[in-house]
């Protein structure tokens, strides 16, 4: 019996992604080709680029397809960067994903609270100095290991007022929150986090902000991002978003679940701790931390029971460190590289928590034993 709850890092296809992909894929026509295959091609992107762009409340033509979210949120941030002909600042939350933090090697970090949450009061007193020409102010909607739901809209007030740029990574929230509102500038999206395919992302555009291409050759997407698009892809990621704006009783369910999860594991396992238990998050995910064993330790060993999470995001590379996320939150060693992820999604069910609650307690009796035998 195996148990996948590692949906954040990526979540089982839809059947409707994988259907509208198998159609796409007999689609022969390049979507920039002329001729009826092409304009075929073409109108399946463009169908699926409409759907996207309902997501976020954009227009279709805000929309640009990338490989994924890694890739968008290079784009915002290196092609807003040199469209700045002064100084330029990029301002990054310190809980933000790799590809924001990594994307730019001058980026100042604007800290988060104990809760996770962006220090909006350092954020305003950041913008006060006006020694710049252009700022680009990065905060994710929610986070990828904790759940944590980011005040965004306060972001975006406060930079609107500054006259600062914002790119939001709605990554973790598309599919889970409603997007419809959000008044950022640069908002990127992975279709593989709610359903869809890996390897194909978007950048919304909006406000007419100018971003000079990192990818450069044919005029695709609207001269933003060179290159023959993924139809297949795309087709997948046009049907994974009409599936979400369909159908979302699933997230209700997934609250339910996780709520008995945490309650069931503190009852049982009174040493571990839910990270931001009381903090906004999405319903889909939650954090546990069983101080003094190592996160890497609970992977493998509820790997070897069938389950499968994580160990926070630093596990990209097979290598496992302390959380920079938890870090952040001011949490100590012993804590923050102690900690796993549980995501769940839209086929999680109580039999999955009941596996996990199970195979969670396996492992504390374990560790006990353990750490027992090595006091004495
Ligand atoms: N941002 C966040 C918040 C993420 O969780 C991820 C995926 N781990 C990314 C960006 C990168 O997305 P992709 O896998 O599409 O490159």
């Amino acid at each position: 019996m195996t148990t996948y709850l590692d949906y954040n890092a990526t979540a089982p296809i839809r059947p409707e992604a994988r259907d509208a992909m198998i159609a796409a894929m007999d689609a022969t026509g390049n979507p920039s080709s002329v001729h009826q295959a092409g304009r075929h091609a073409r109108k399946i992107m463009e169908q699926a680029r409409t759907s996207v762009s309902k997501i976020v409340n954009a227009k279709p033509s805000e929309v640009v397809f990338t490989s994924g979210a890694t890739e968008a949120n290079n784009l915002a941030i290196q092609g807003f960067v040199s469209t700045g002909g002064g100084v330029s600042r990029v301002l990054v939350g310190a809980t933000e994903h790799d590809s924001v933090l990594n994307a730019w090697a001058d980026s100042e970090m604007v800290p988060v609270d104990e809760n996770g949450l962006i220090d909006l009061v350092r954020l305003q007193r950041m913008l006060t100095d006006r020694d710049w020409r252009q700022c680009l102010i990065c905060v994710m909607a929610v986070n990828n290991e904790t759940g944590i739901v980011q005040p965004i809209h306060d972001v975006i007030e406060i930079a609107r007022a500054a006259g600062a740029v914002v790119l939001c990574d709605a990554v973790q929230a598309a599919g889970k929150l409603d997007l419809s509102g959000i008044q950022a500038d640069f908002i990127s999206l992975s279709a593989h986090k709610f359903g869809g395919p890996r390897g194909i992302g978007a950048l919304i555009v909006k406000n007419n902000k100018e971003l000079h291409p990192l990818l450069r050759g044919g005029g695709q997407e609207l001269g933003k991002r060179a290159g023959t698009e993924n139809v297949p892809a795309i087709a997948g990621f046009g049907a994974v978003v009409e599936a979400v704006l369909k159908e979302t009783e699933f997230l209700a369910q997934a609250r339910q679940l996780l709520t008995e999860l945490e309650t069931n594991l503190i009852e049982r396992s009174p040493q571990s701790r839910i990270i931001a238990r009381q903090v906004p998050r999405v319903g889909t995910t939650t954090t546990i931390a069983l101080p003094g064993v190592k996160a890497e330790t609970q992977v493998m060993a509820l790997d070897l029971d069938g389950v499968m999470v994580s160990a926070g995001s630093a596990c990209s590379s097979g290598k496992v460190a302390a959380s920079h996320v938890l870090t952040a939150m001011g949490l100590p060693l012993g804590v923050s590289d102690c900690a796993i992820r549980v995501s769940l999604g839209w086929e999680s069910t109580s039999r999955d928590v009941a596996h996990f609650i199970d195979s969670y307690m396996k492992m504390v009796r374990r560790t006990t034993i353990v750490d027992v035998g090595m006091g004495q």
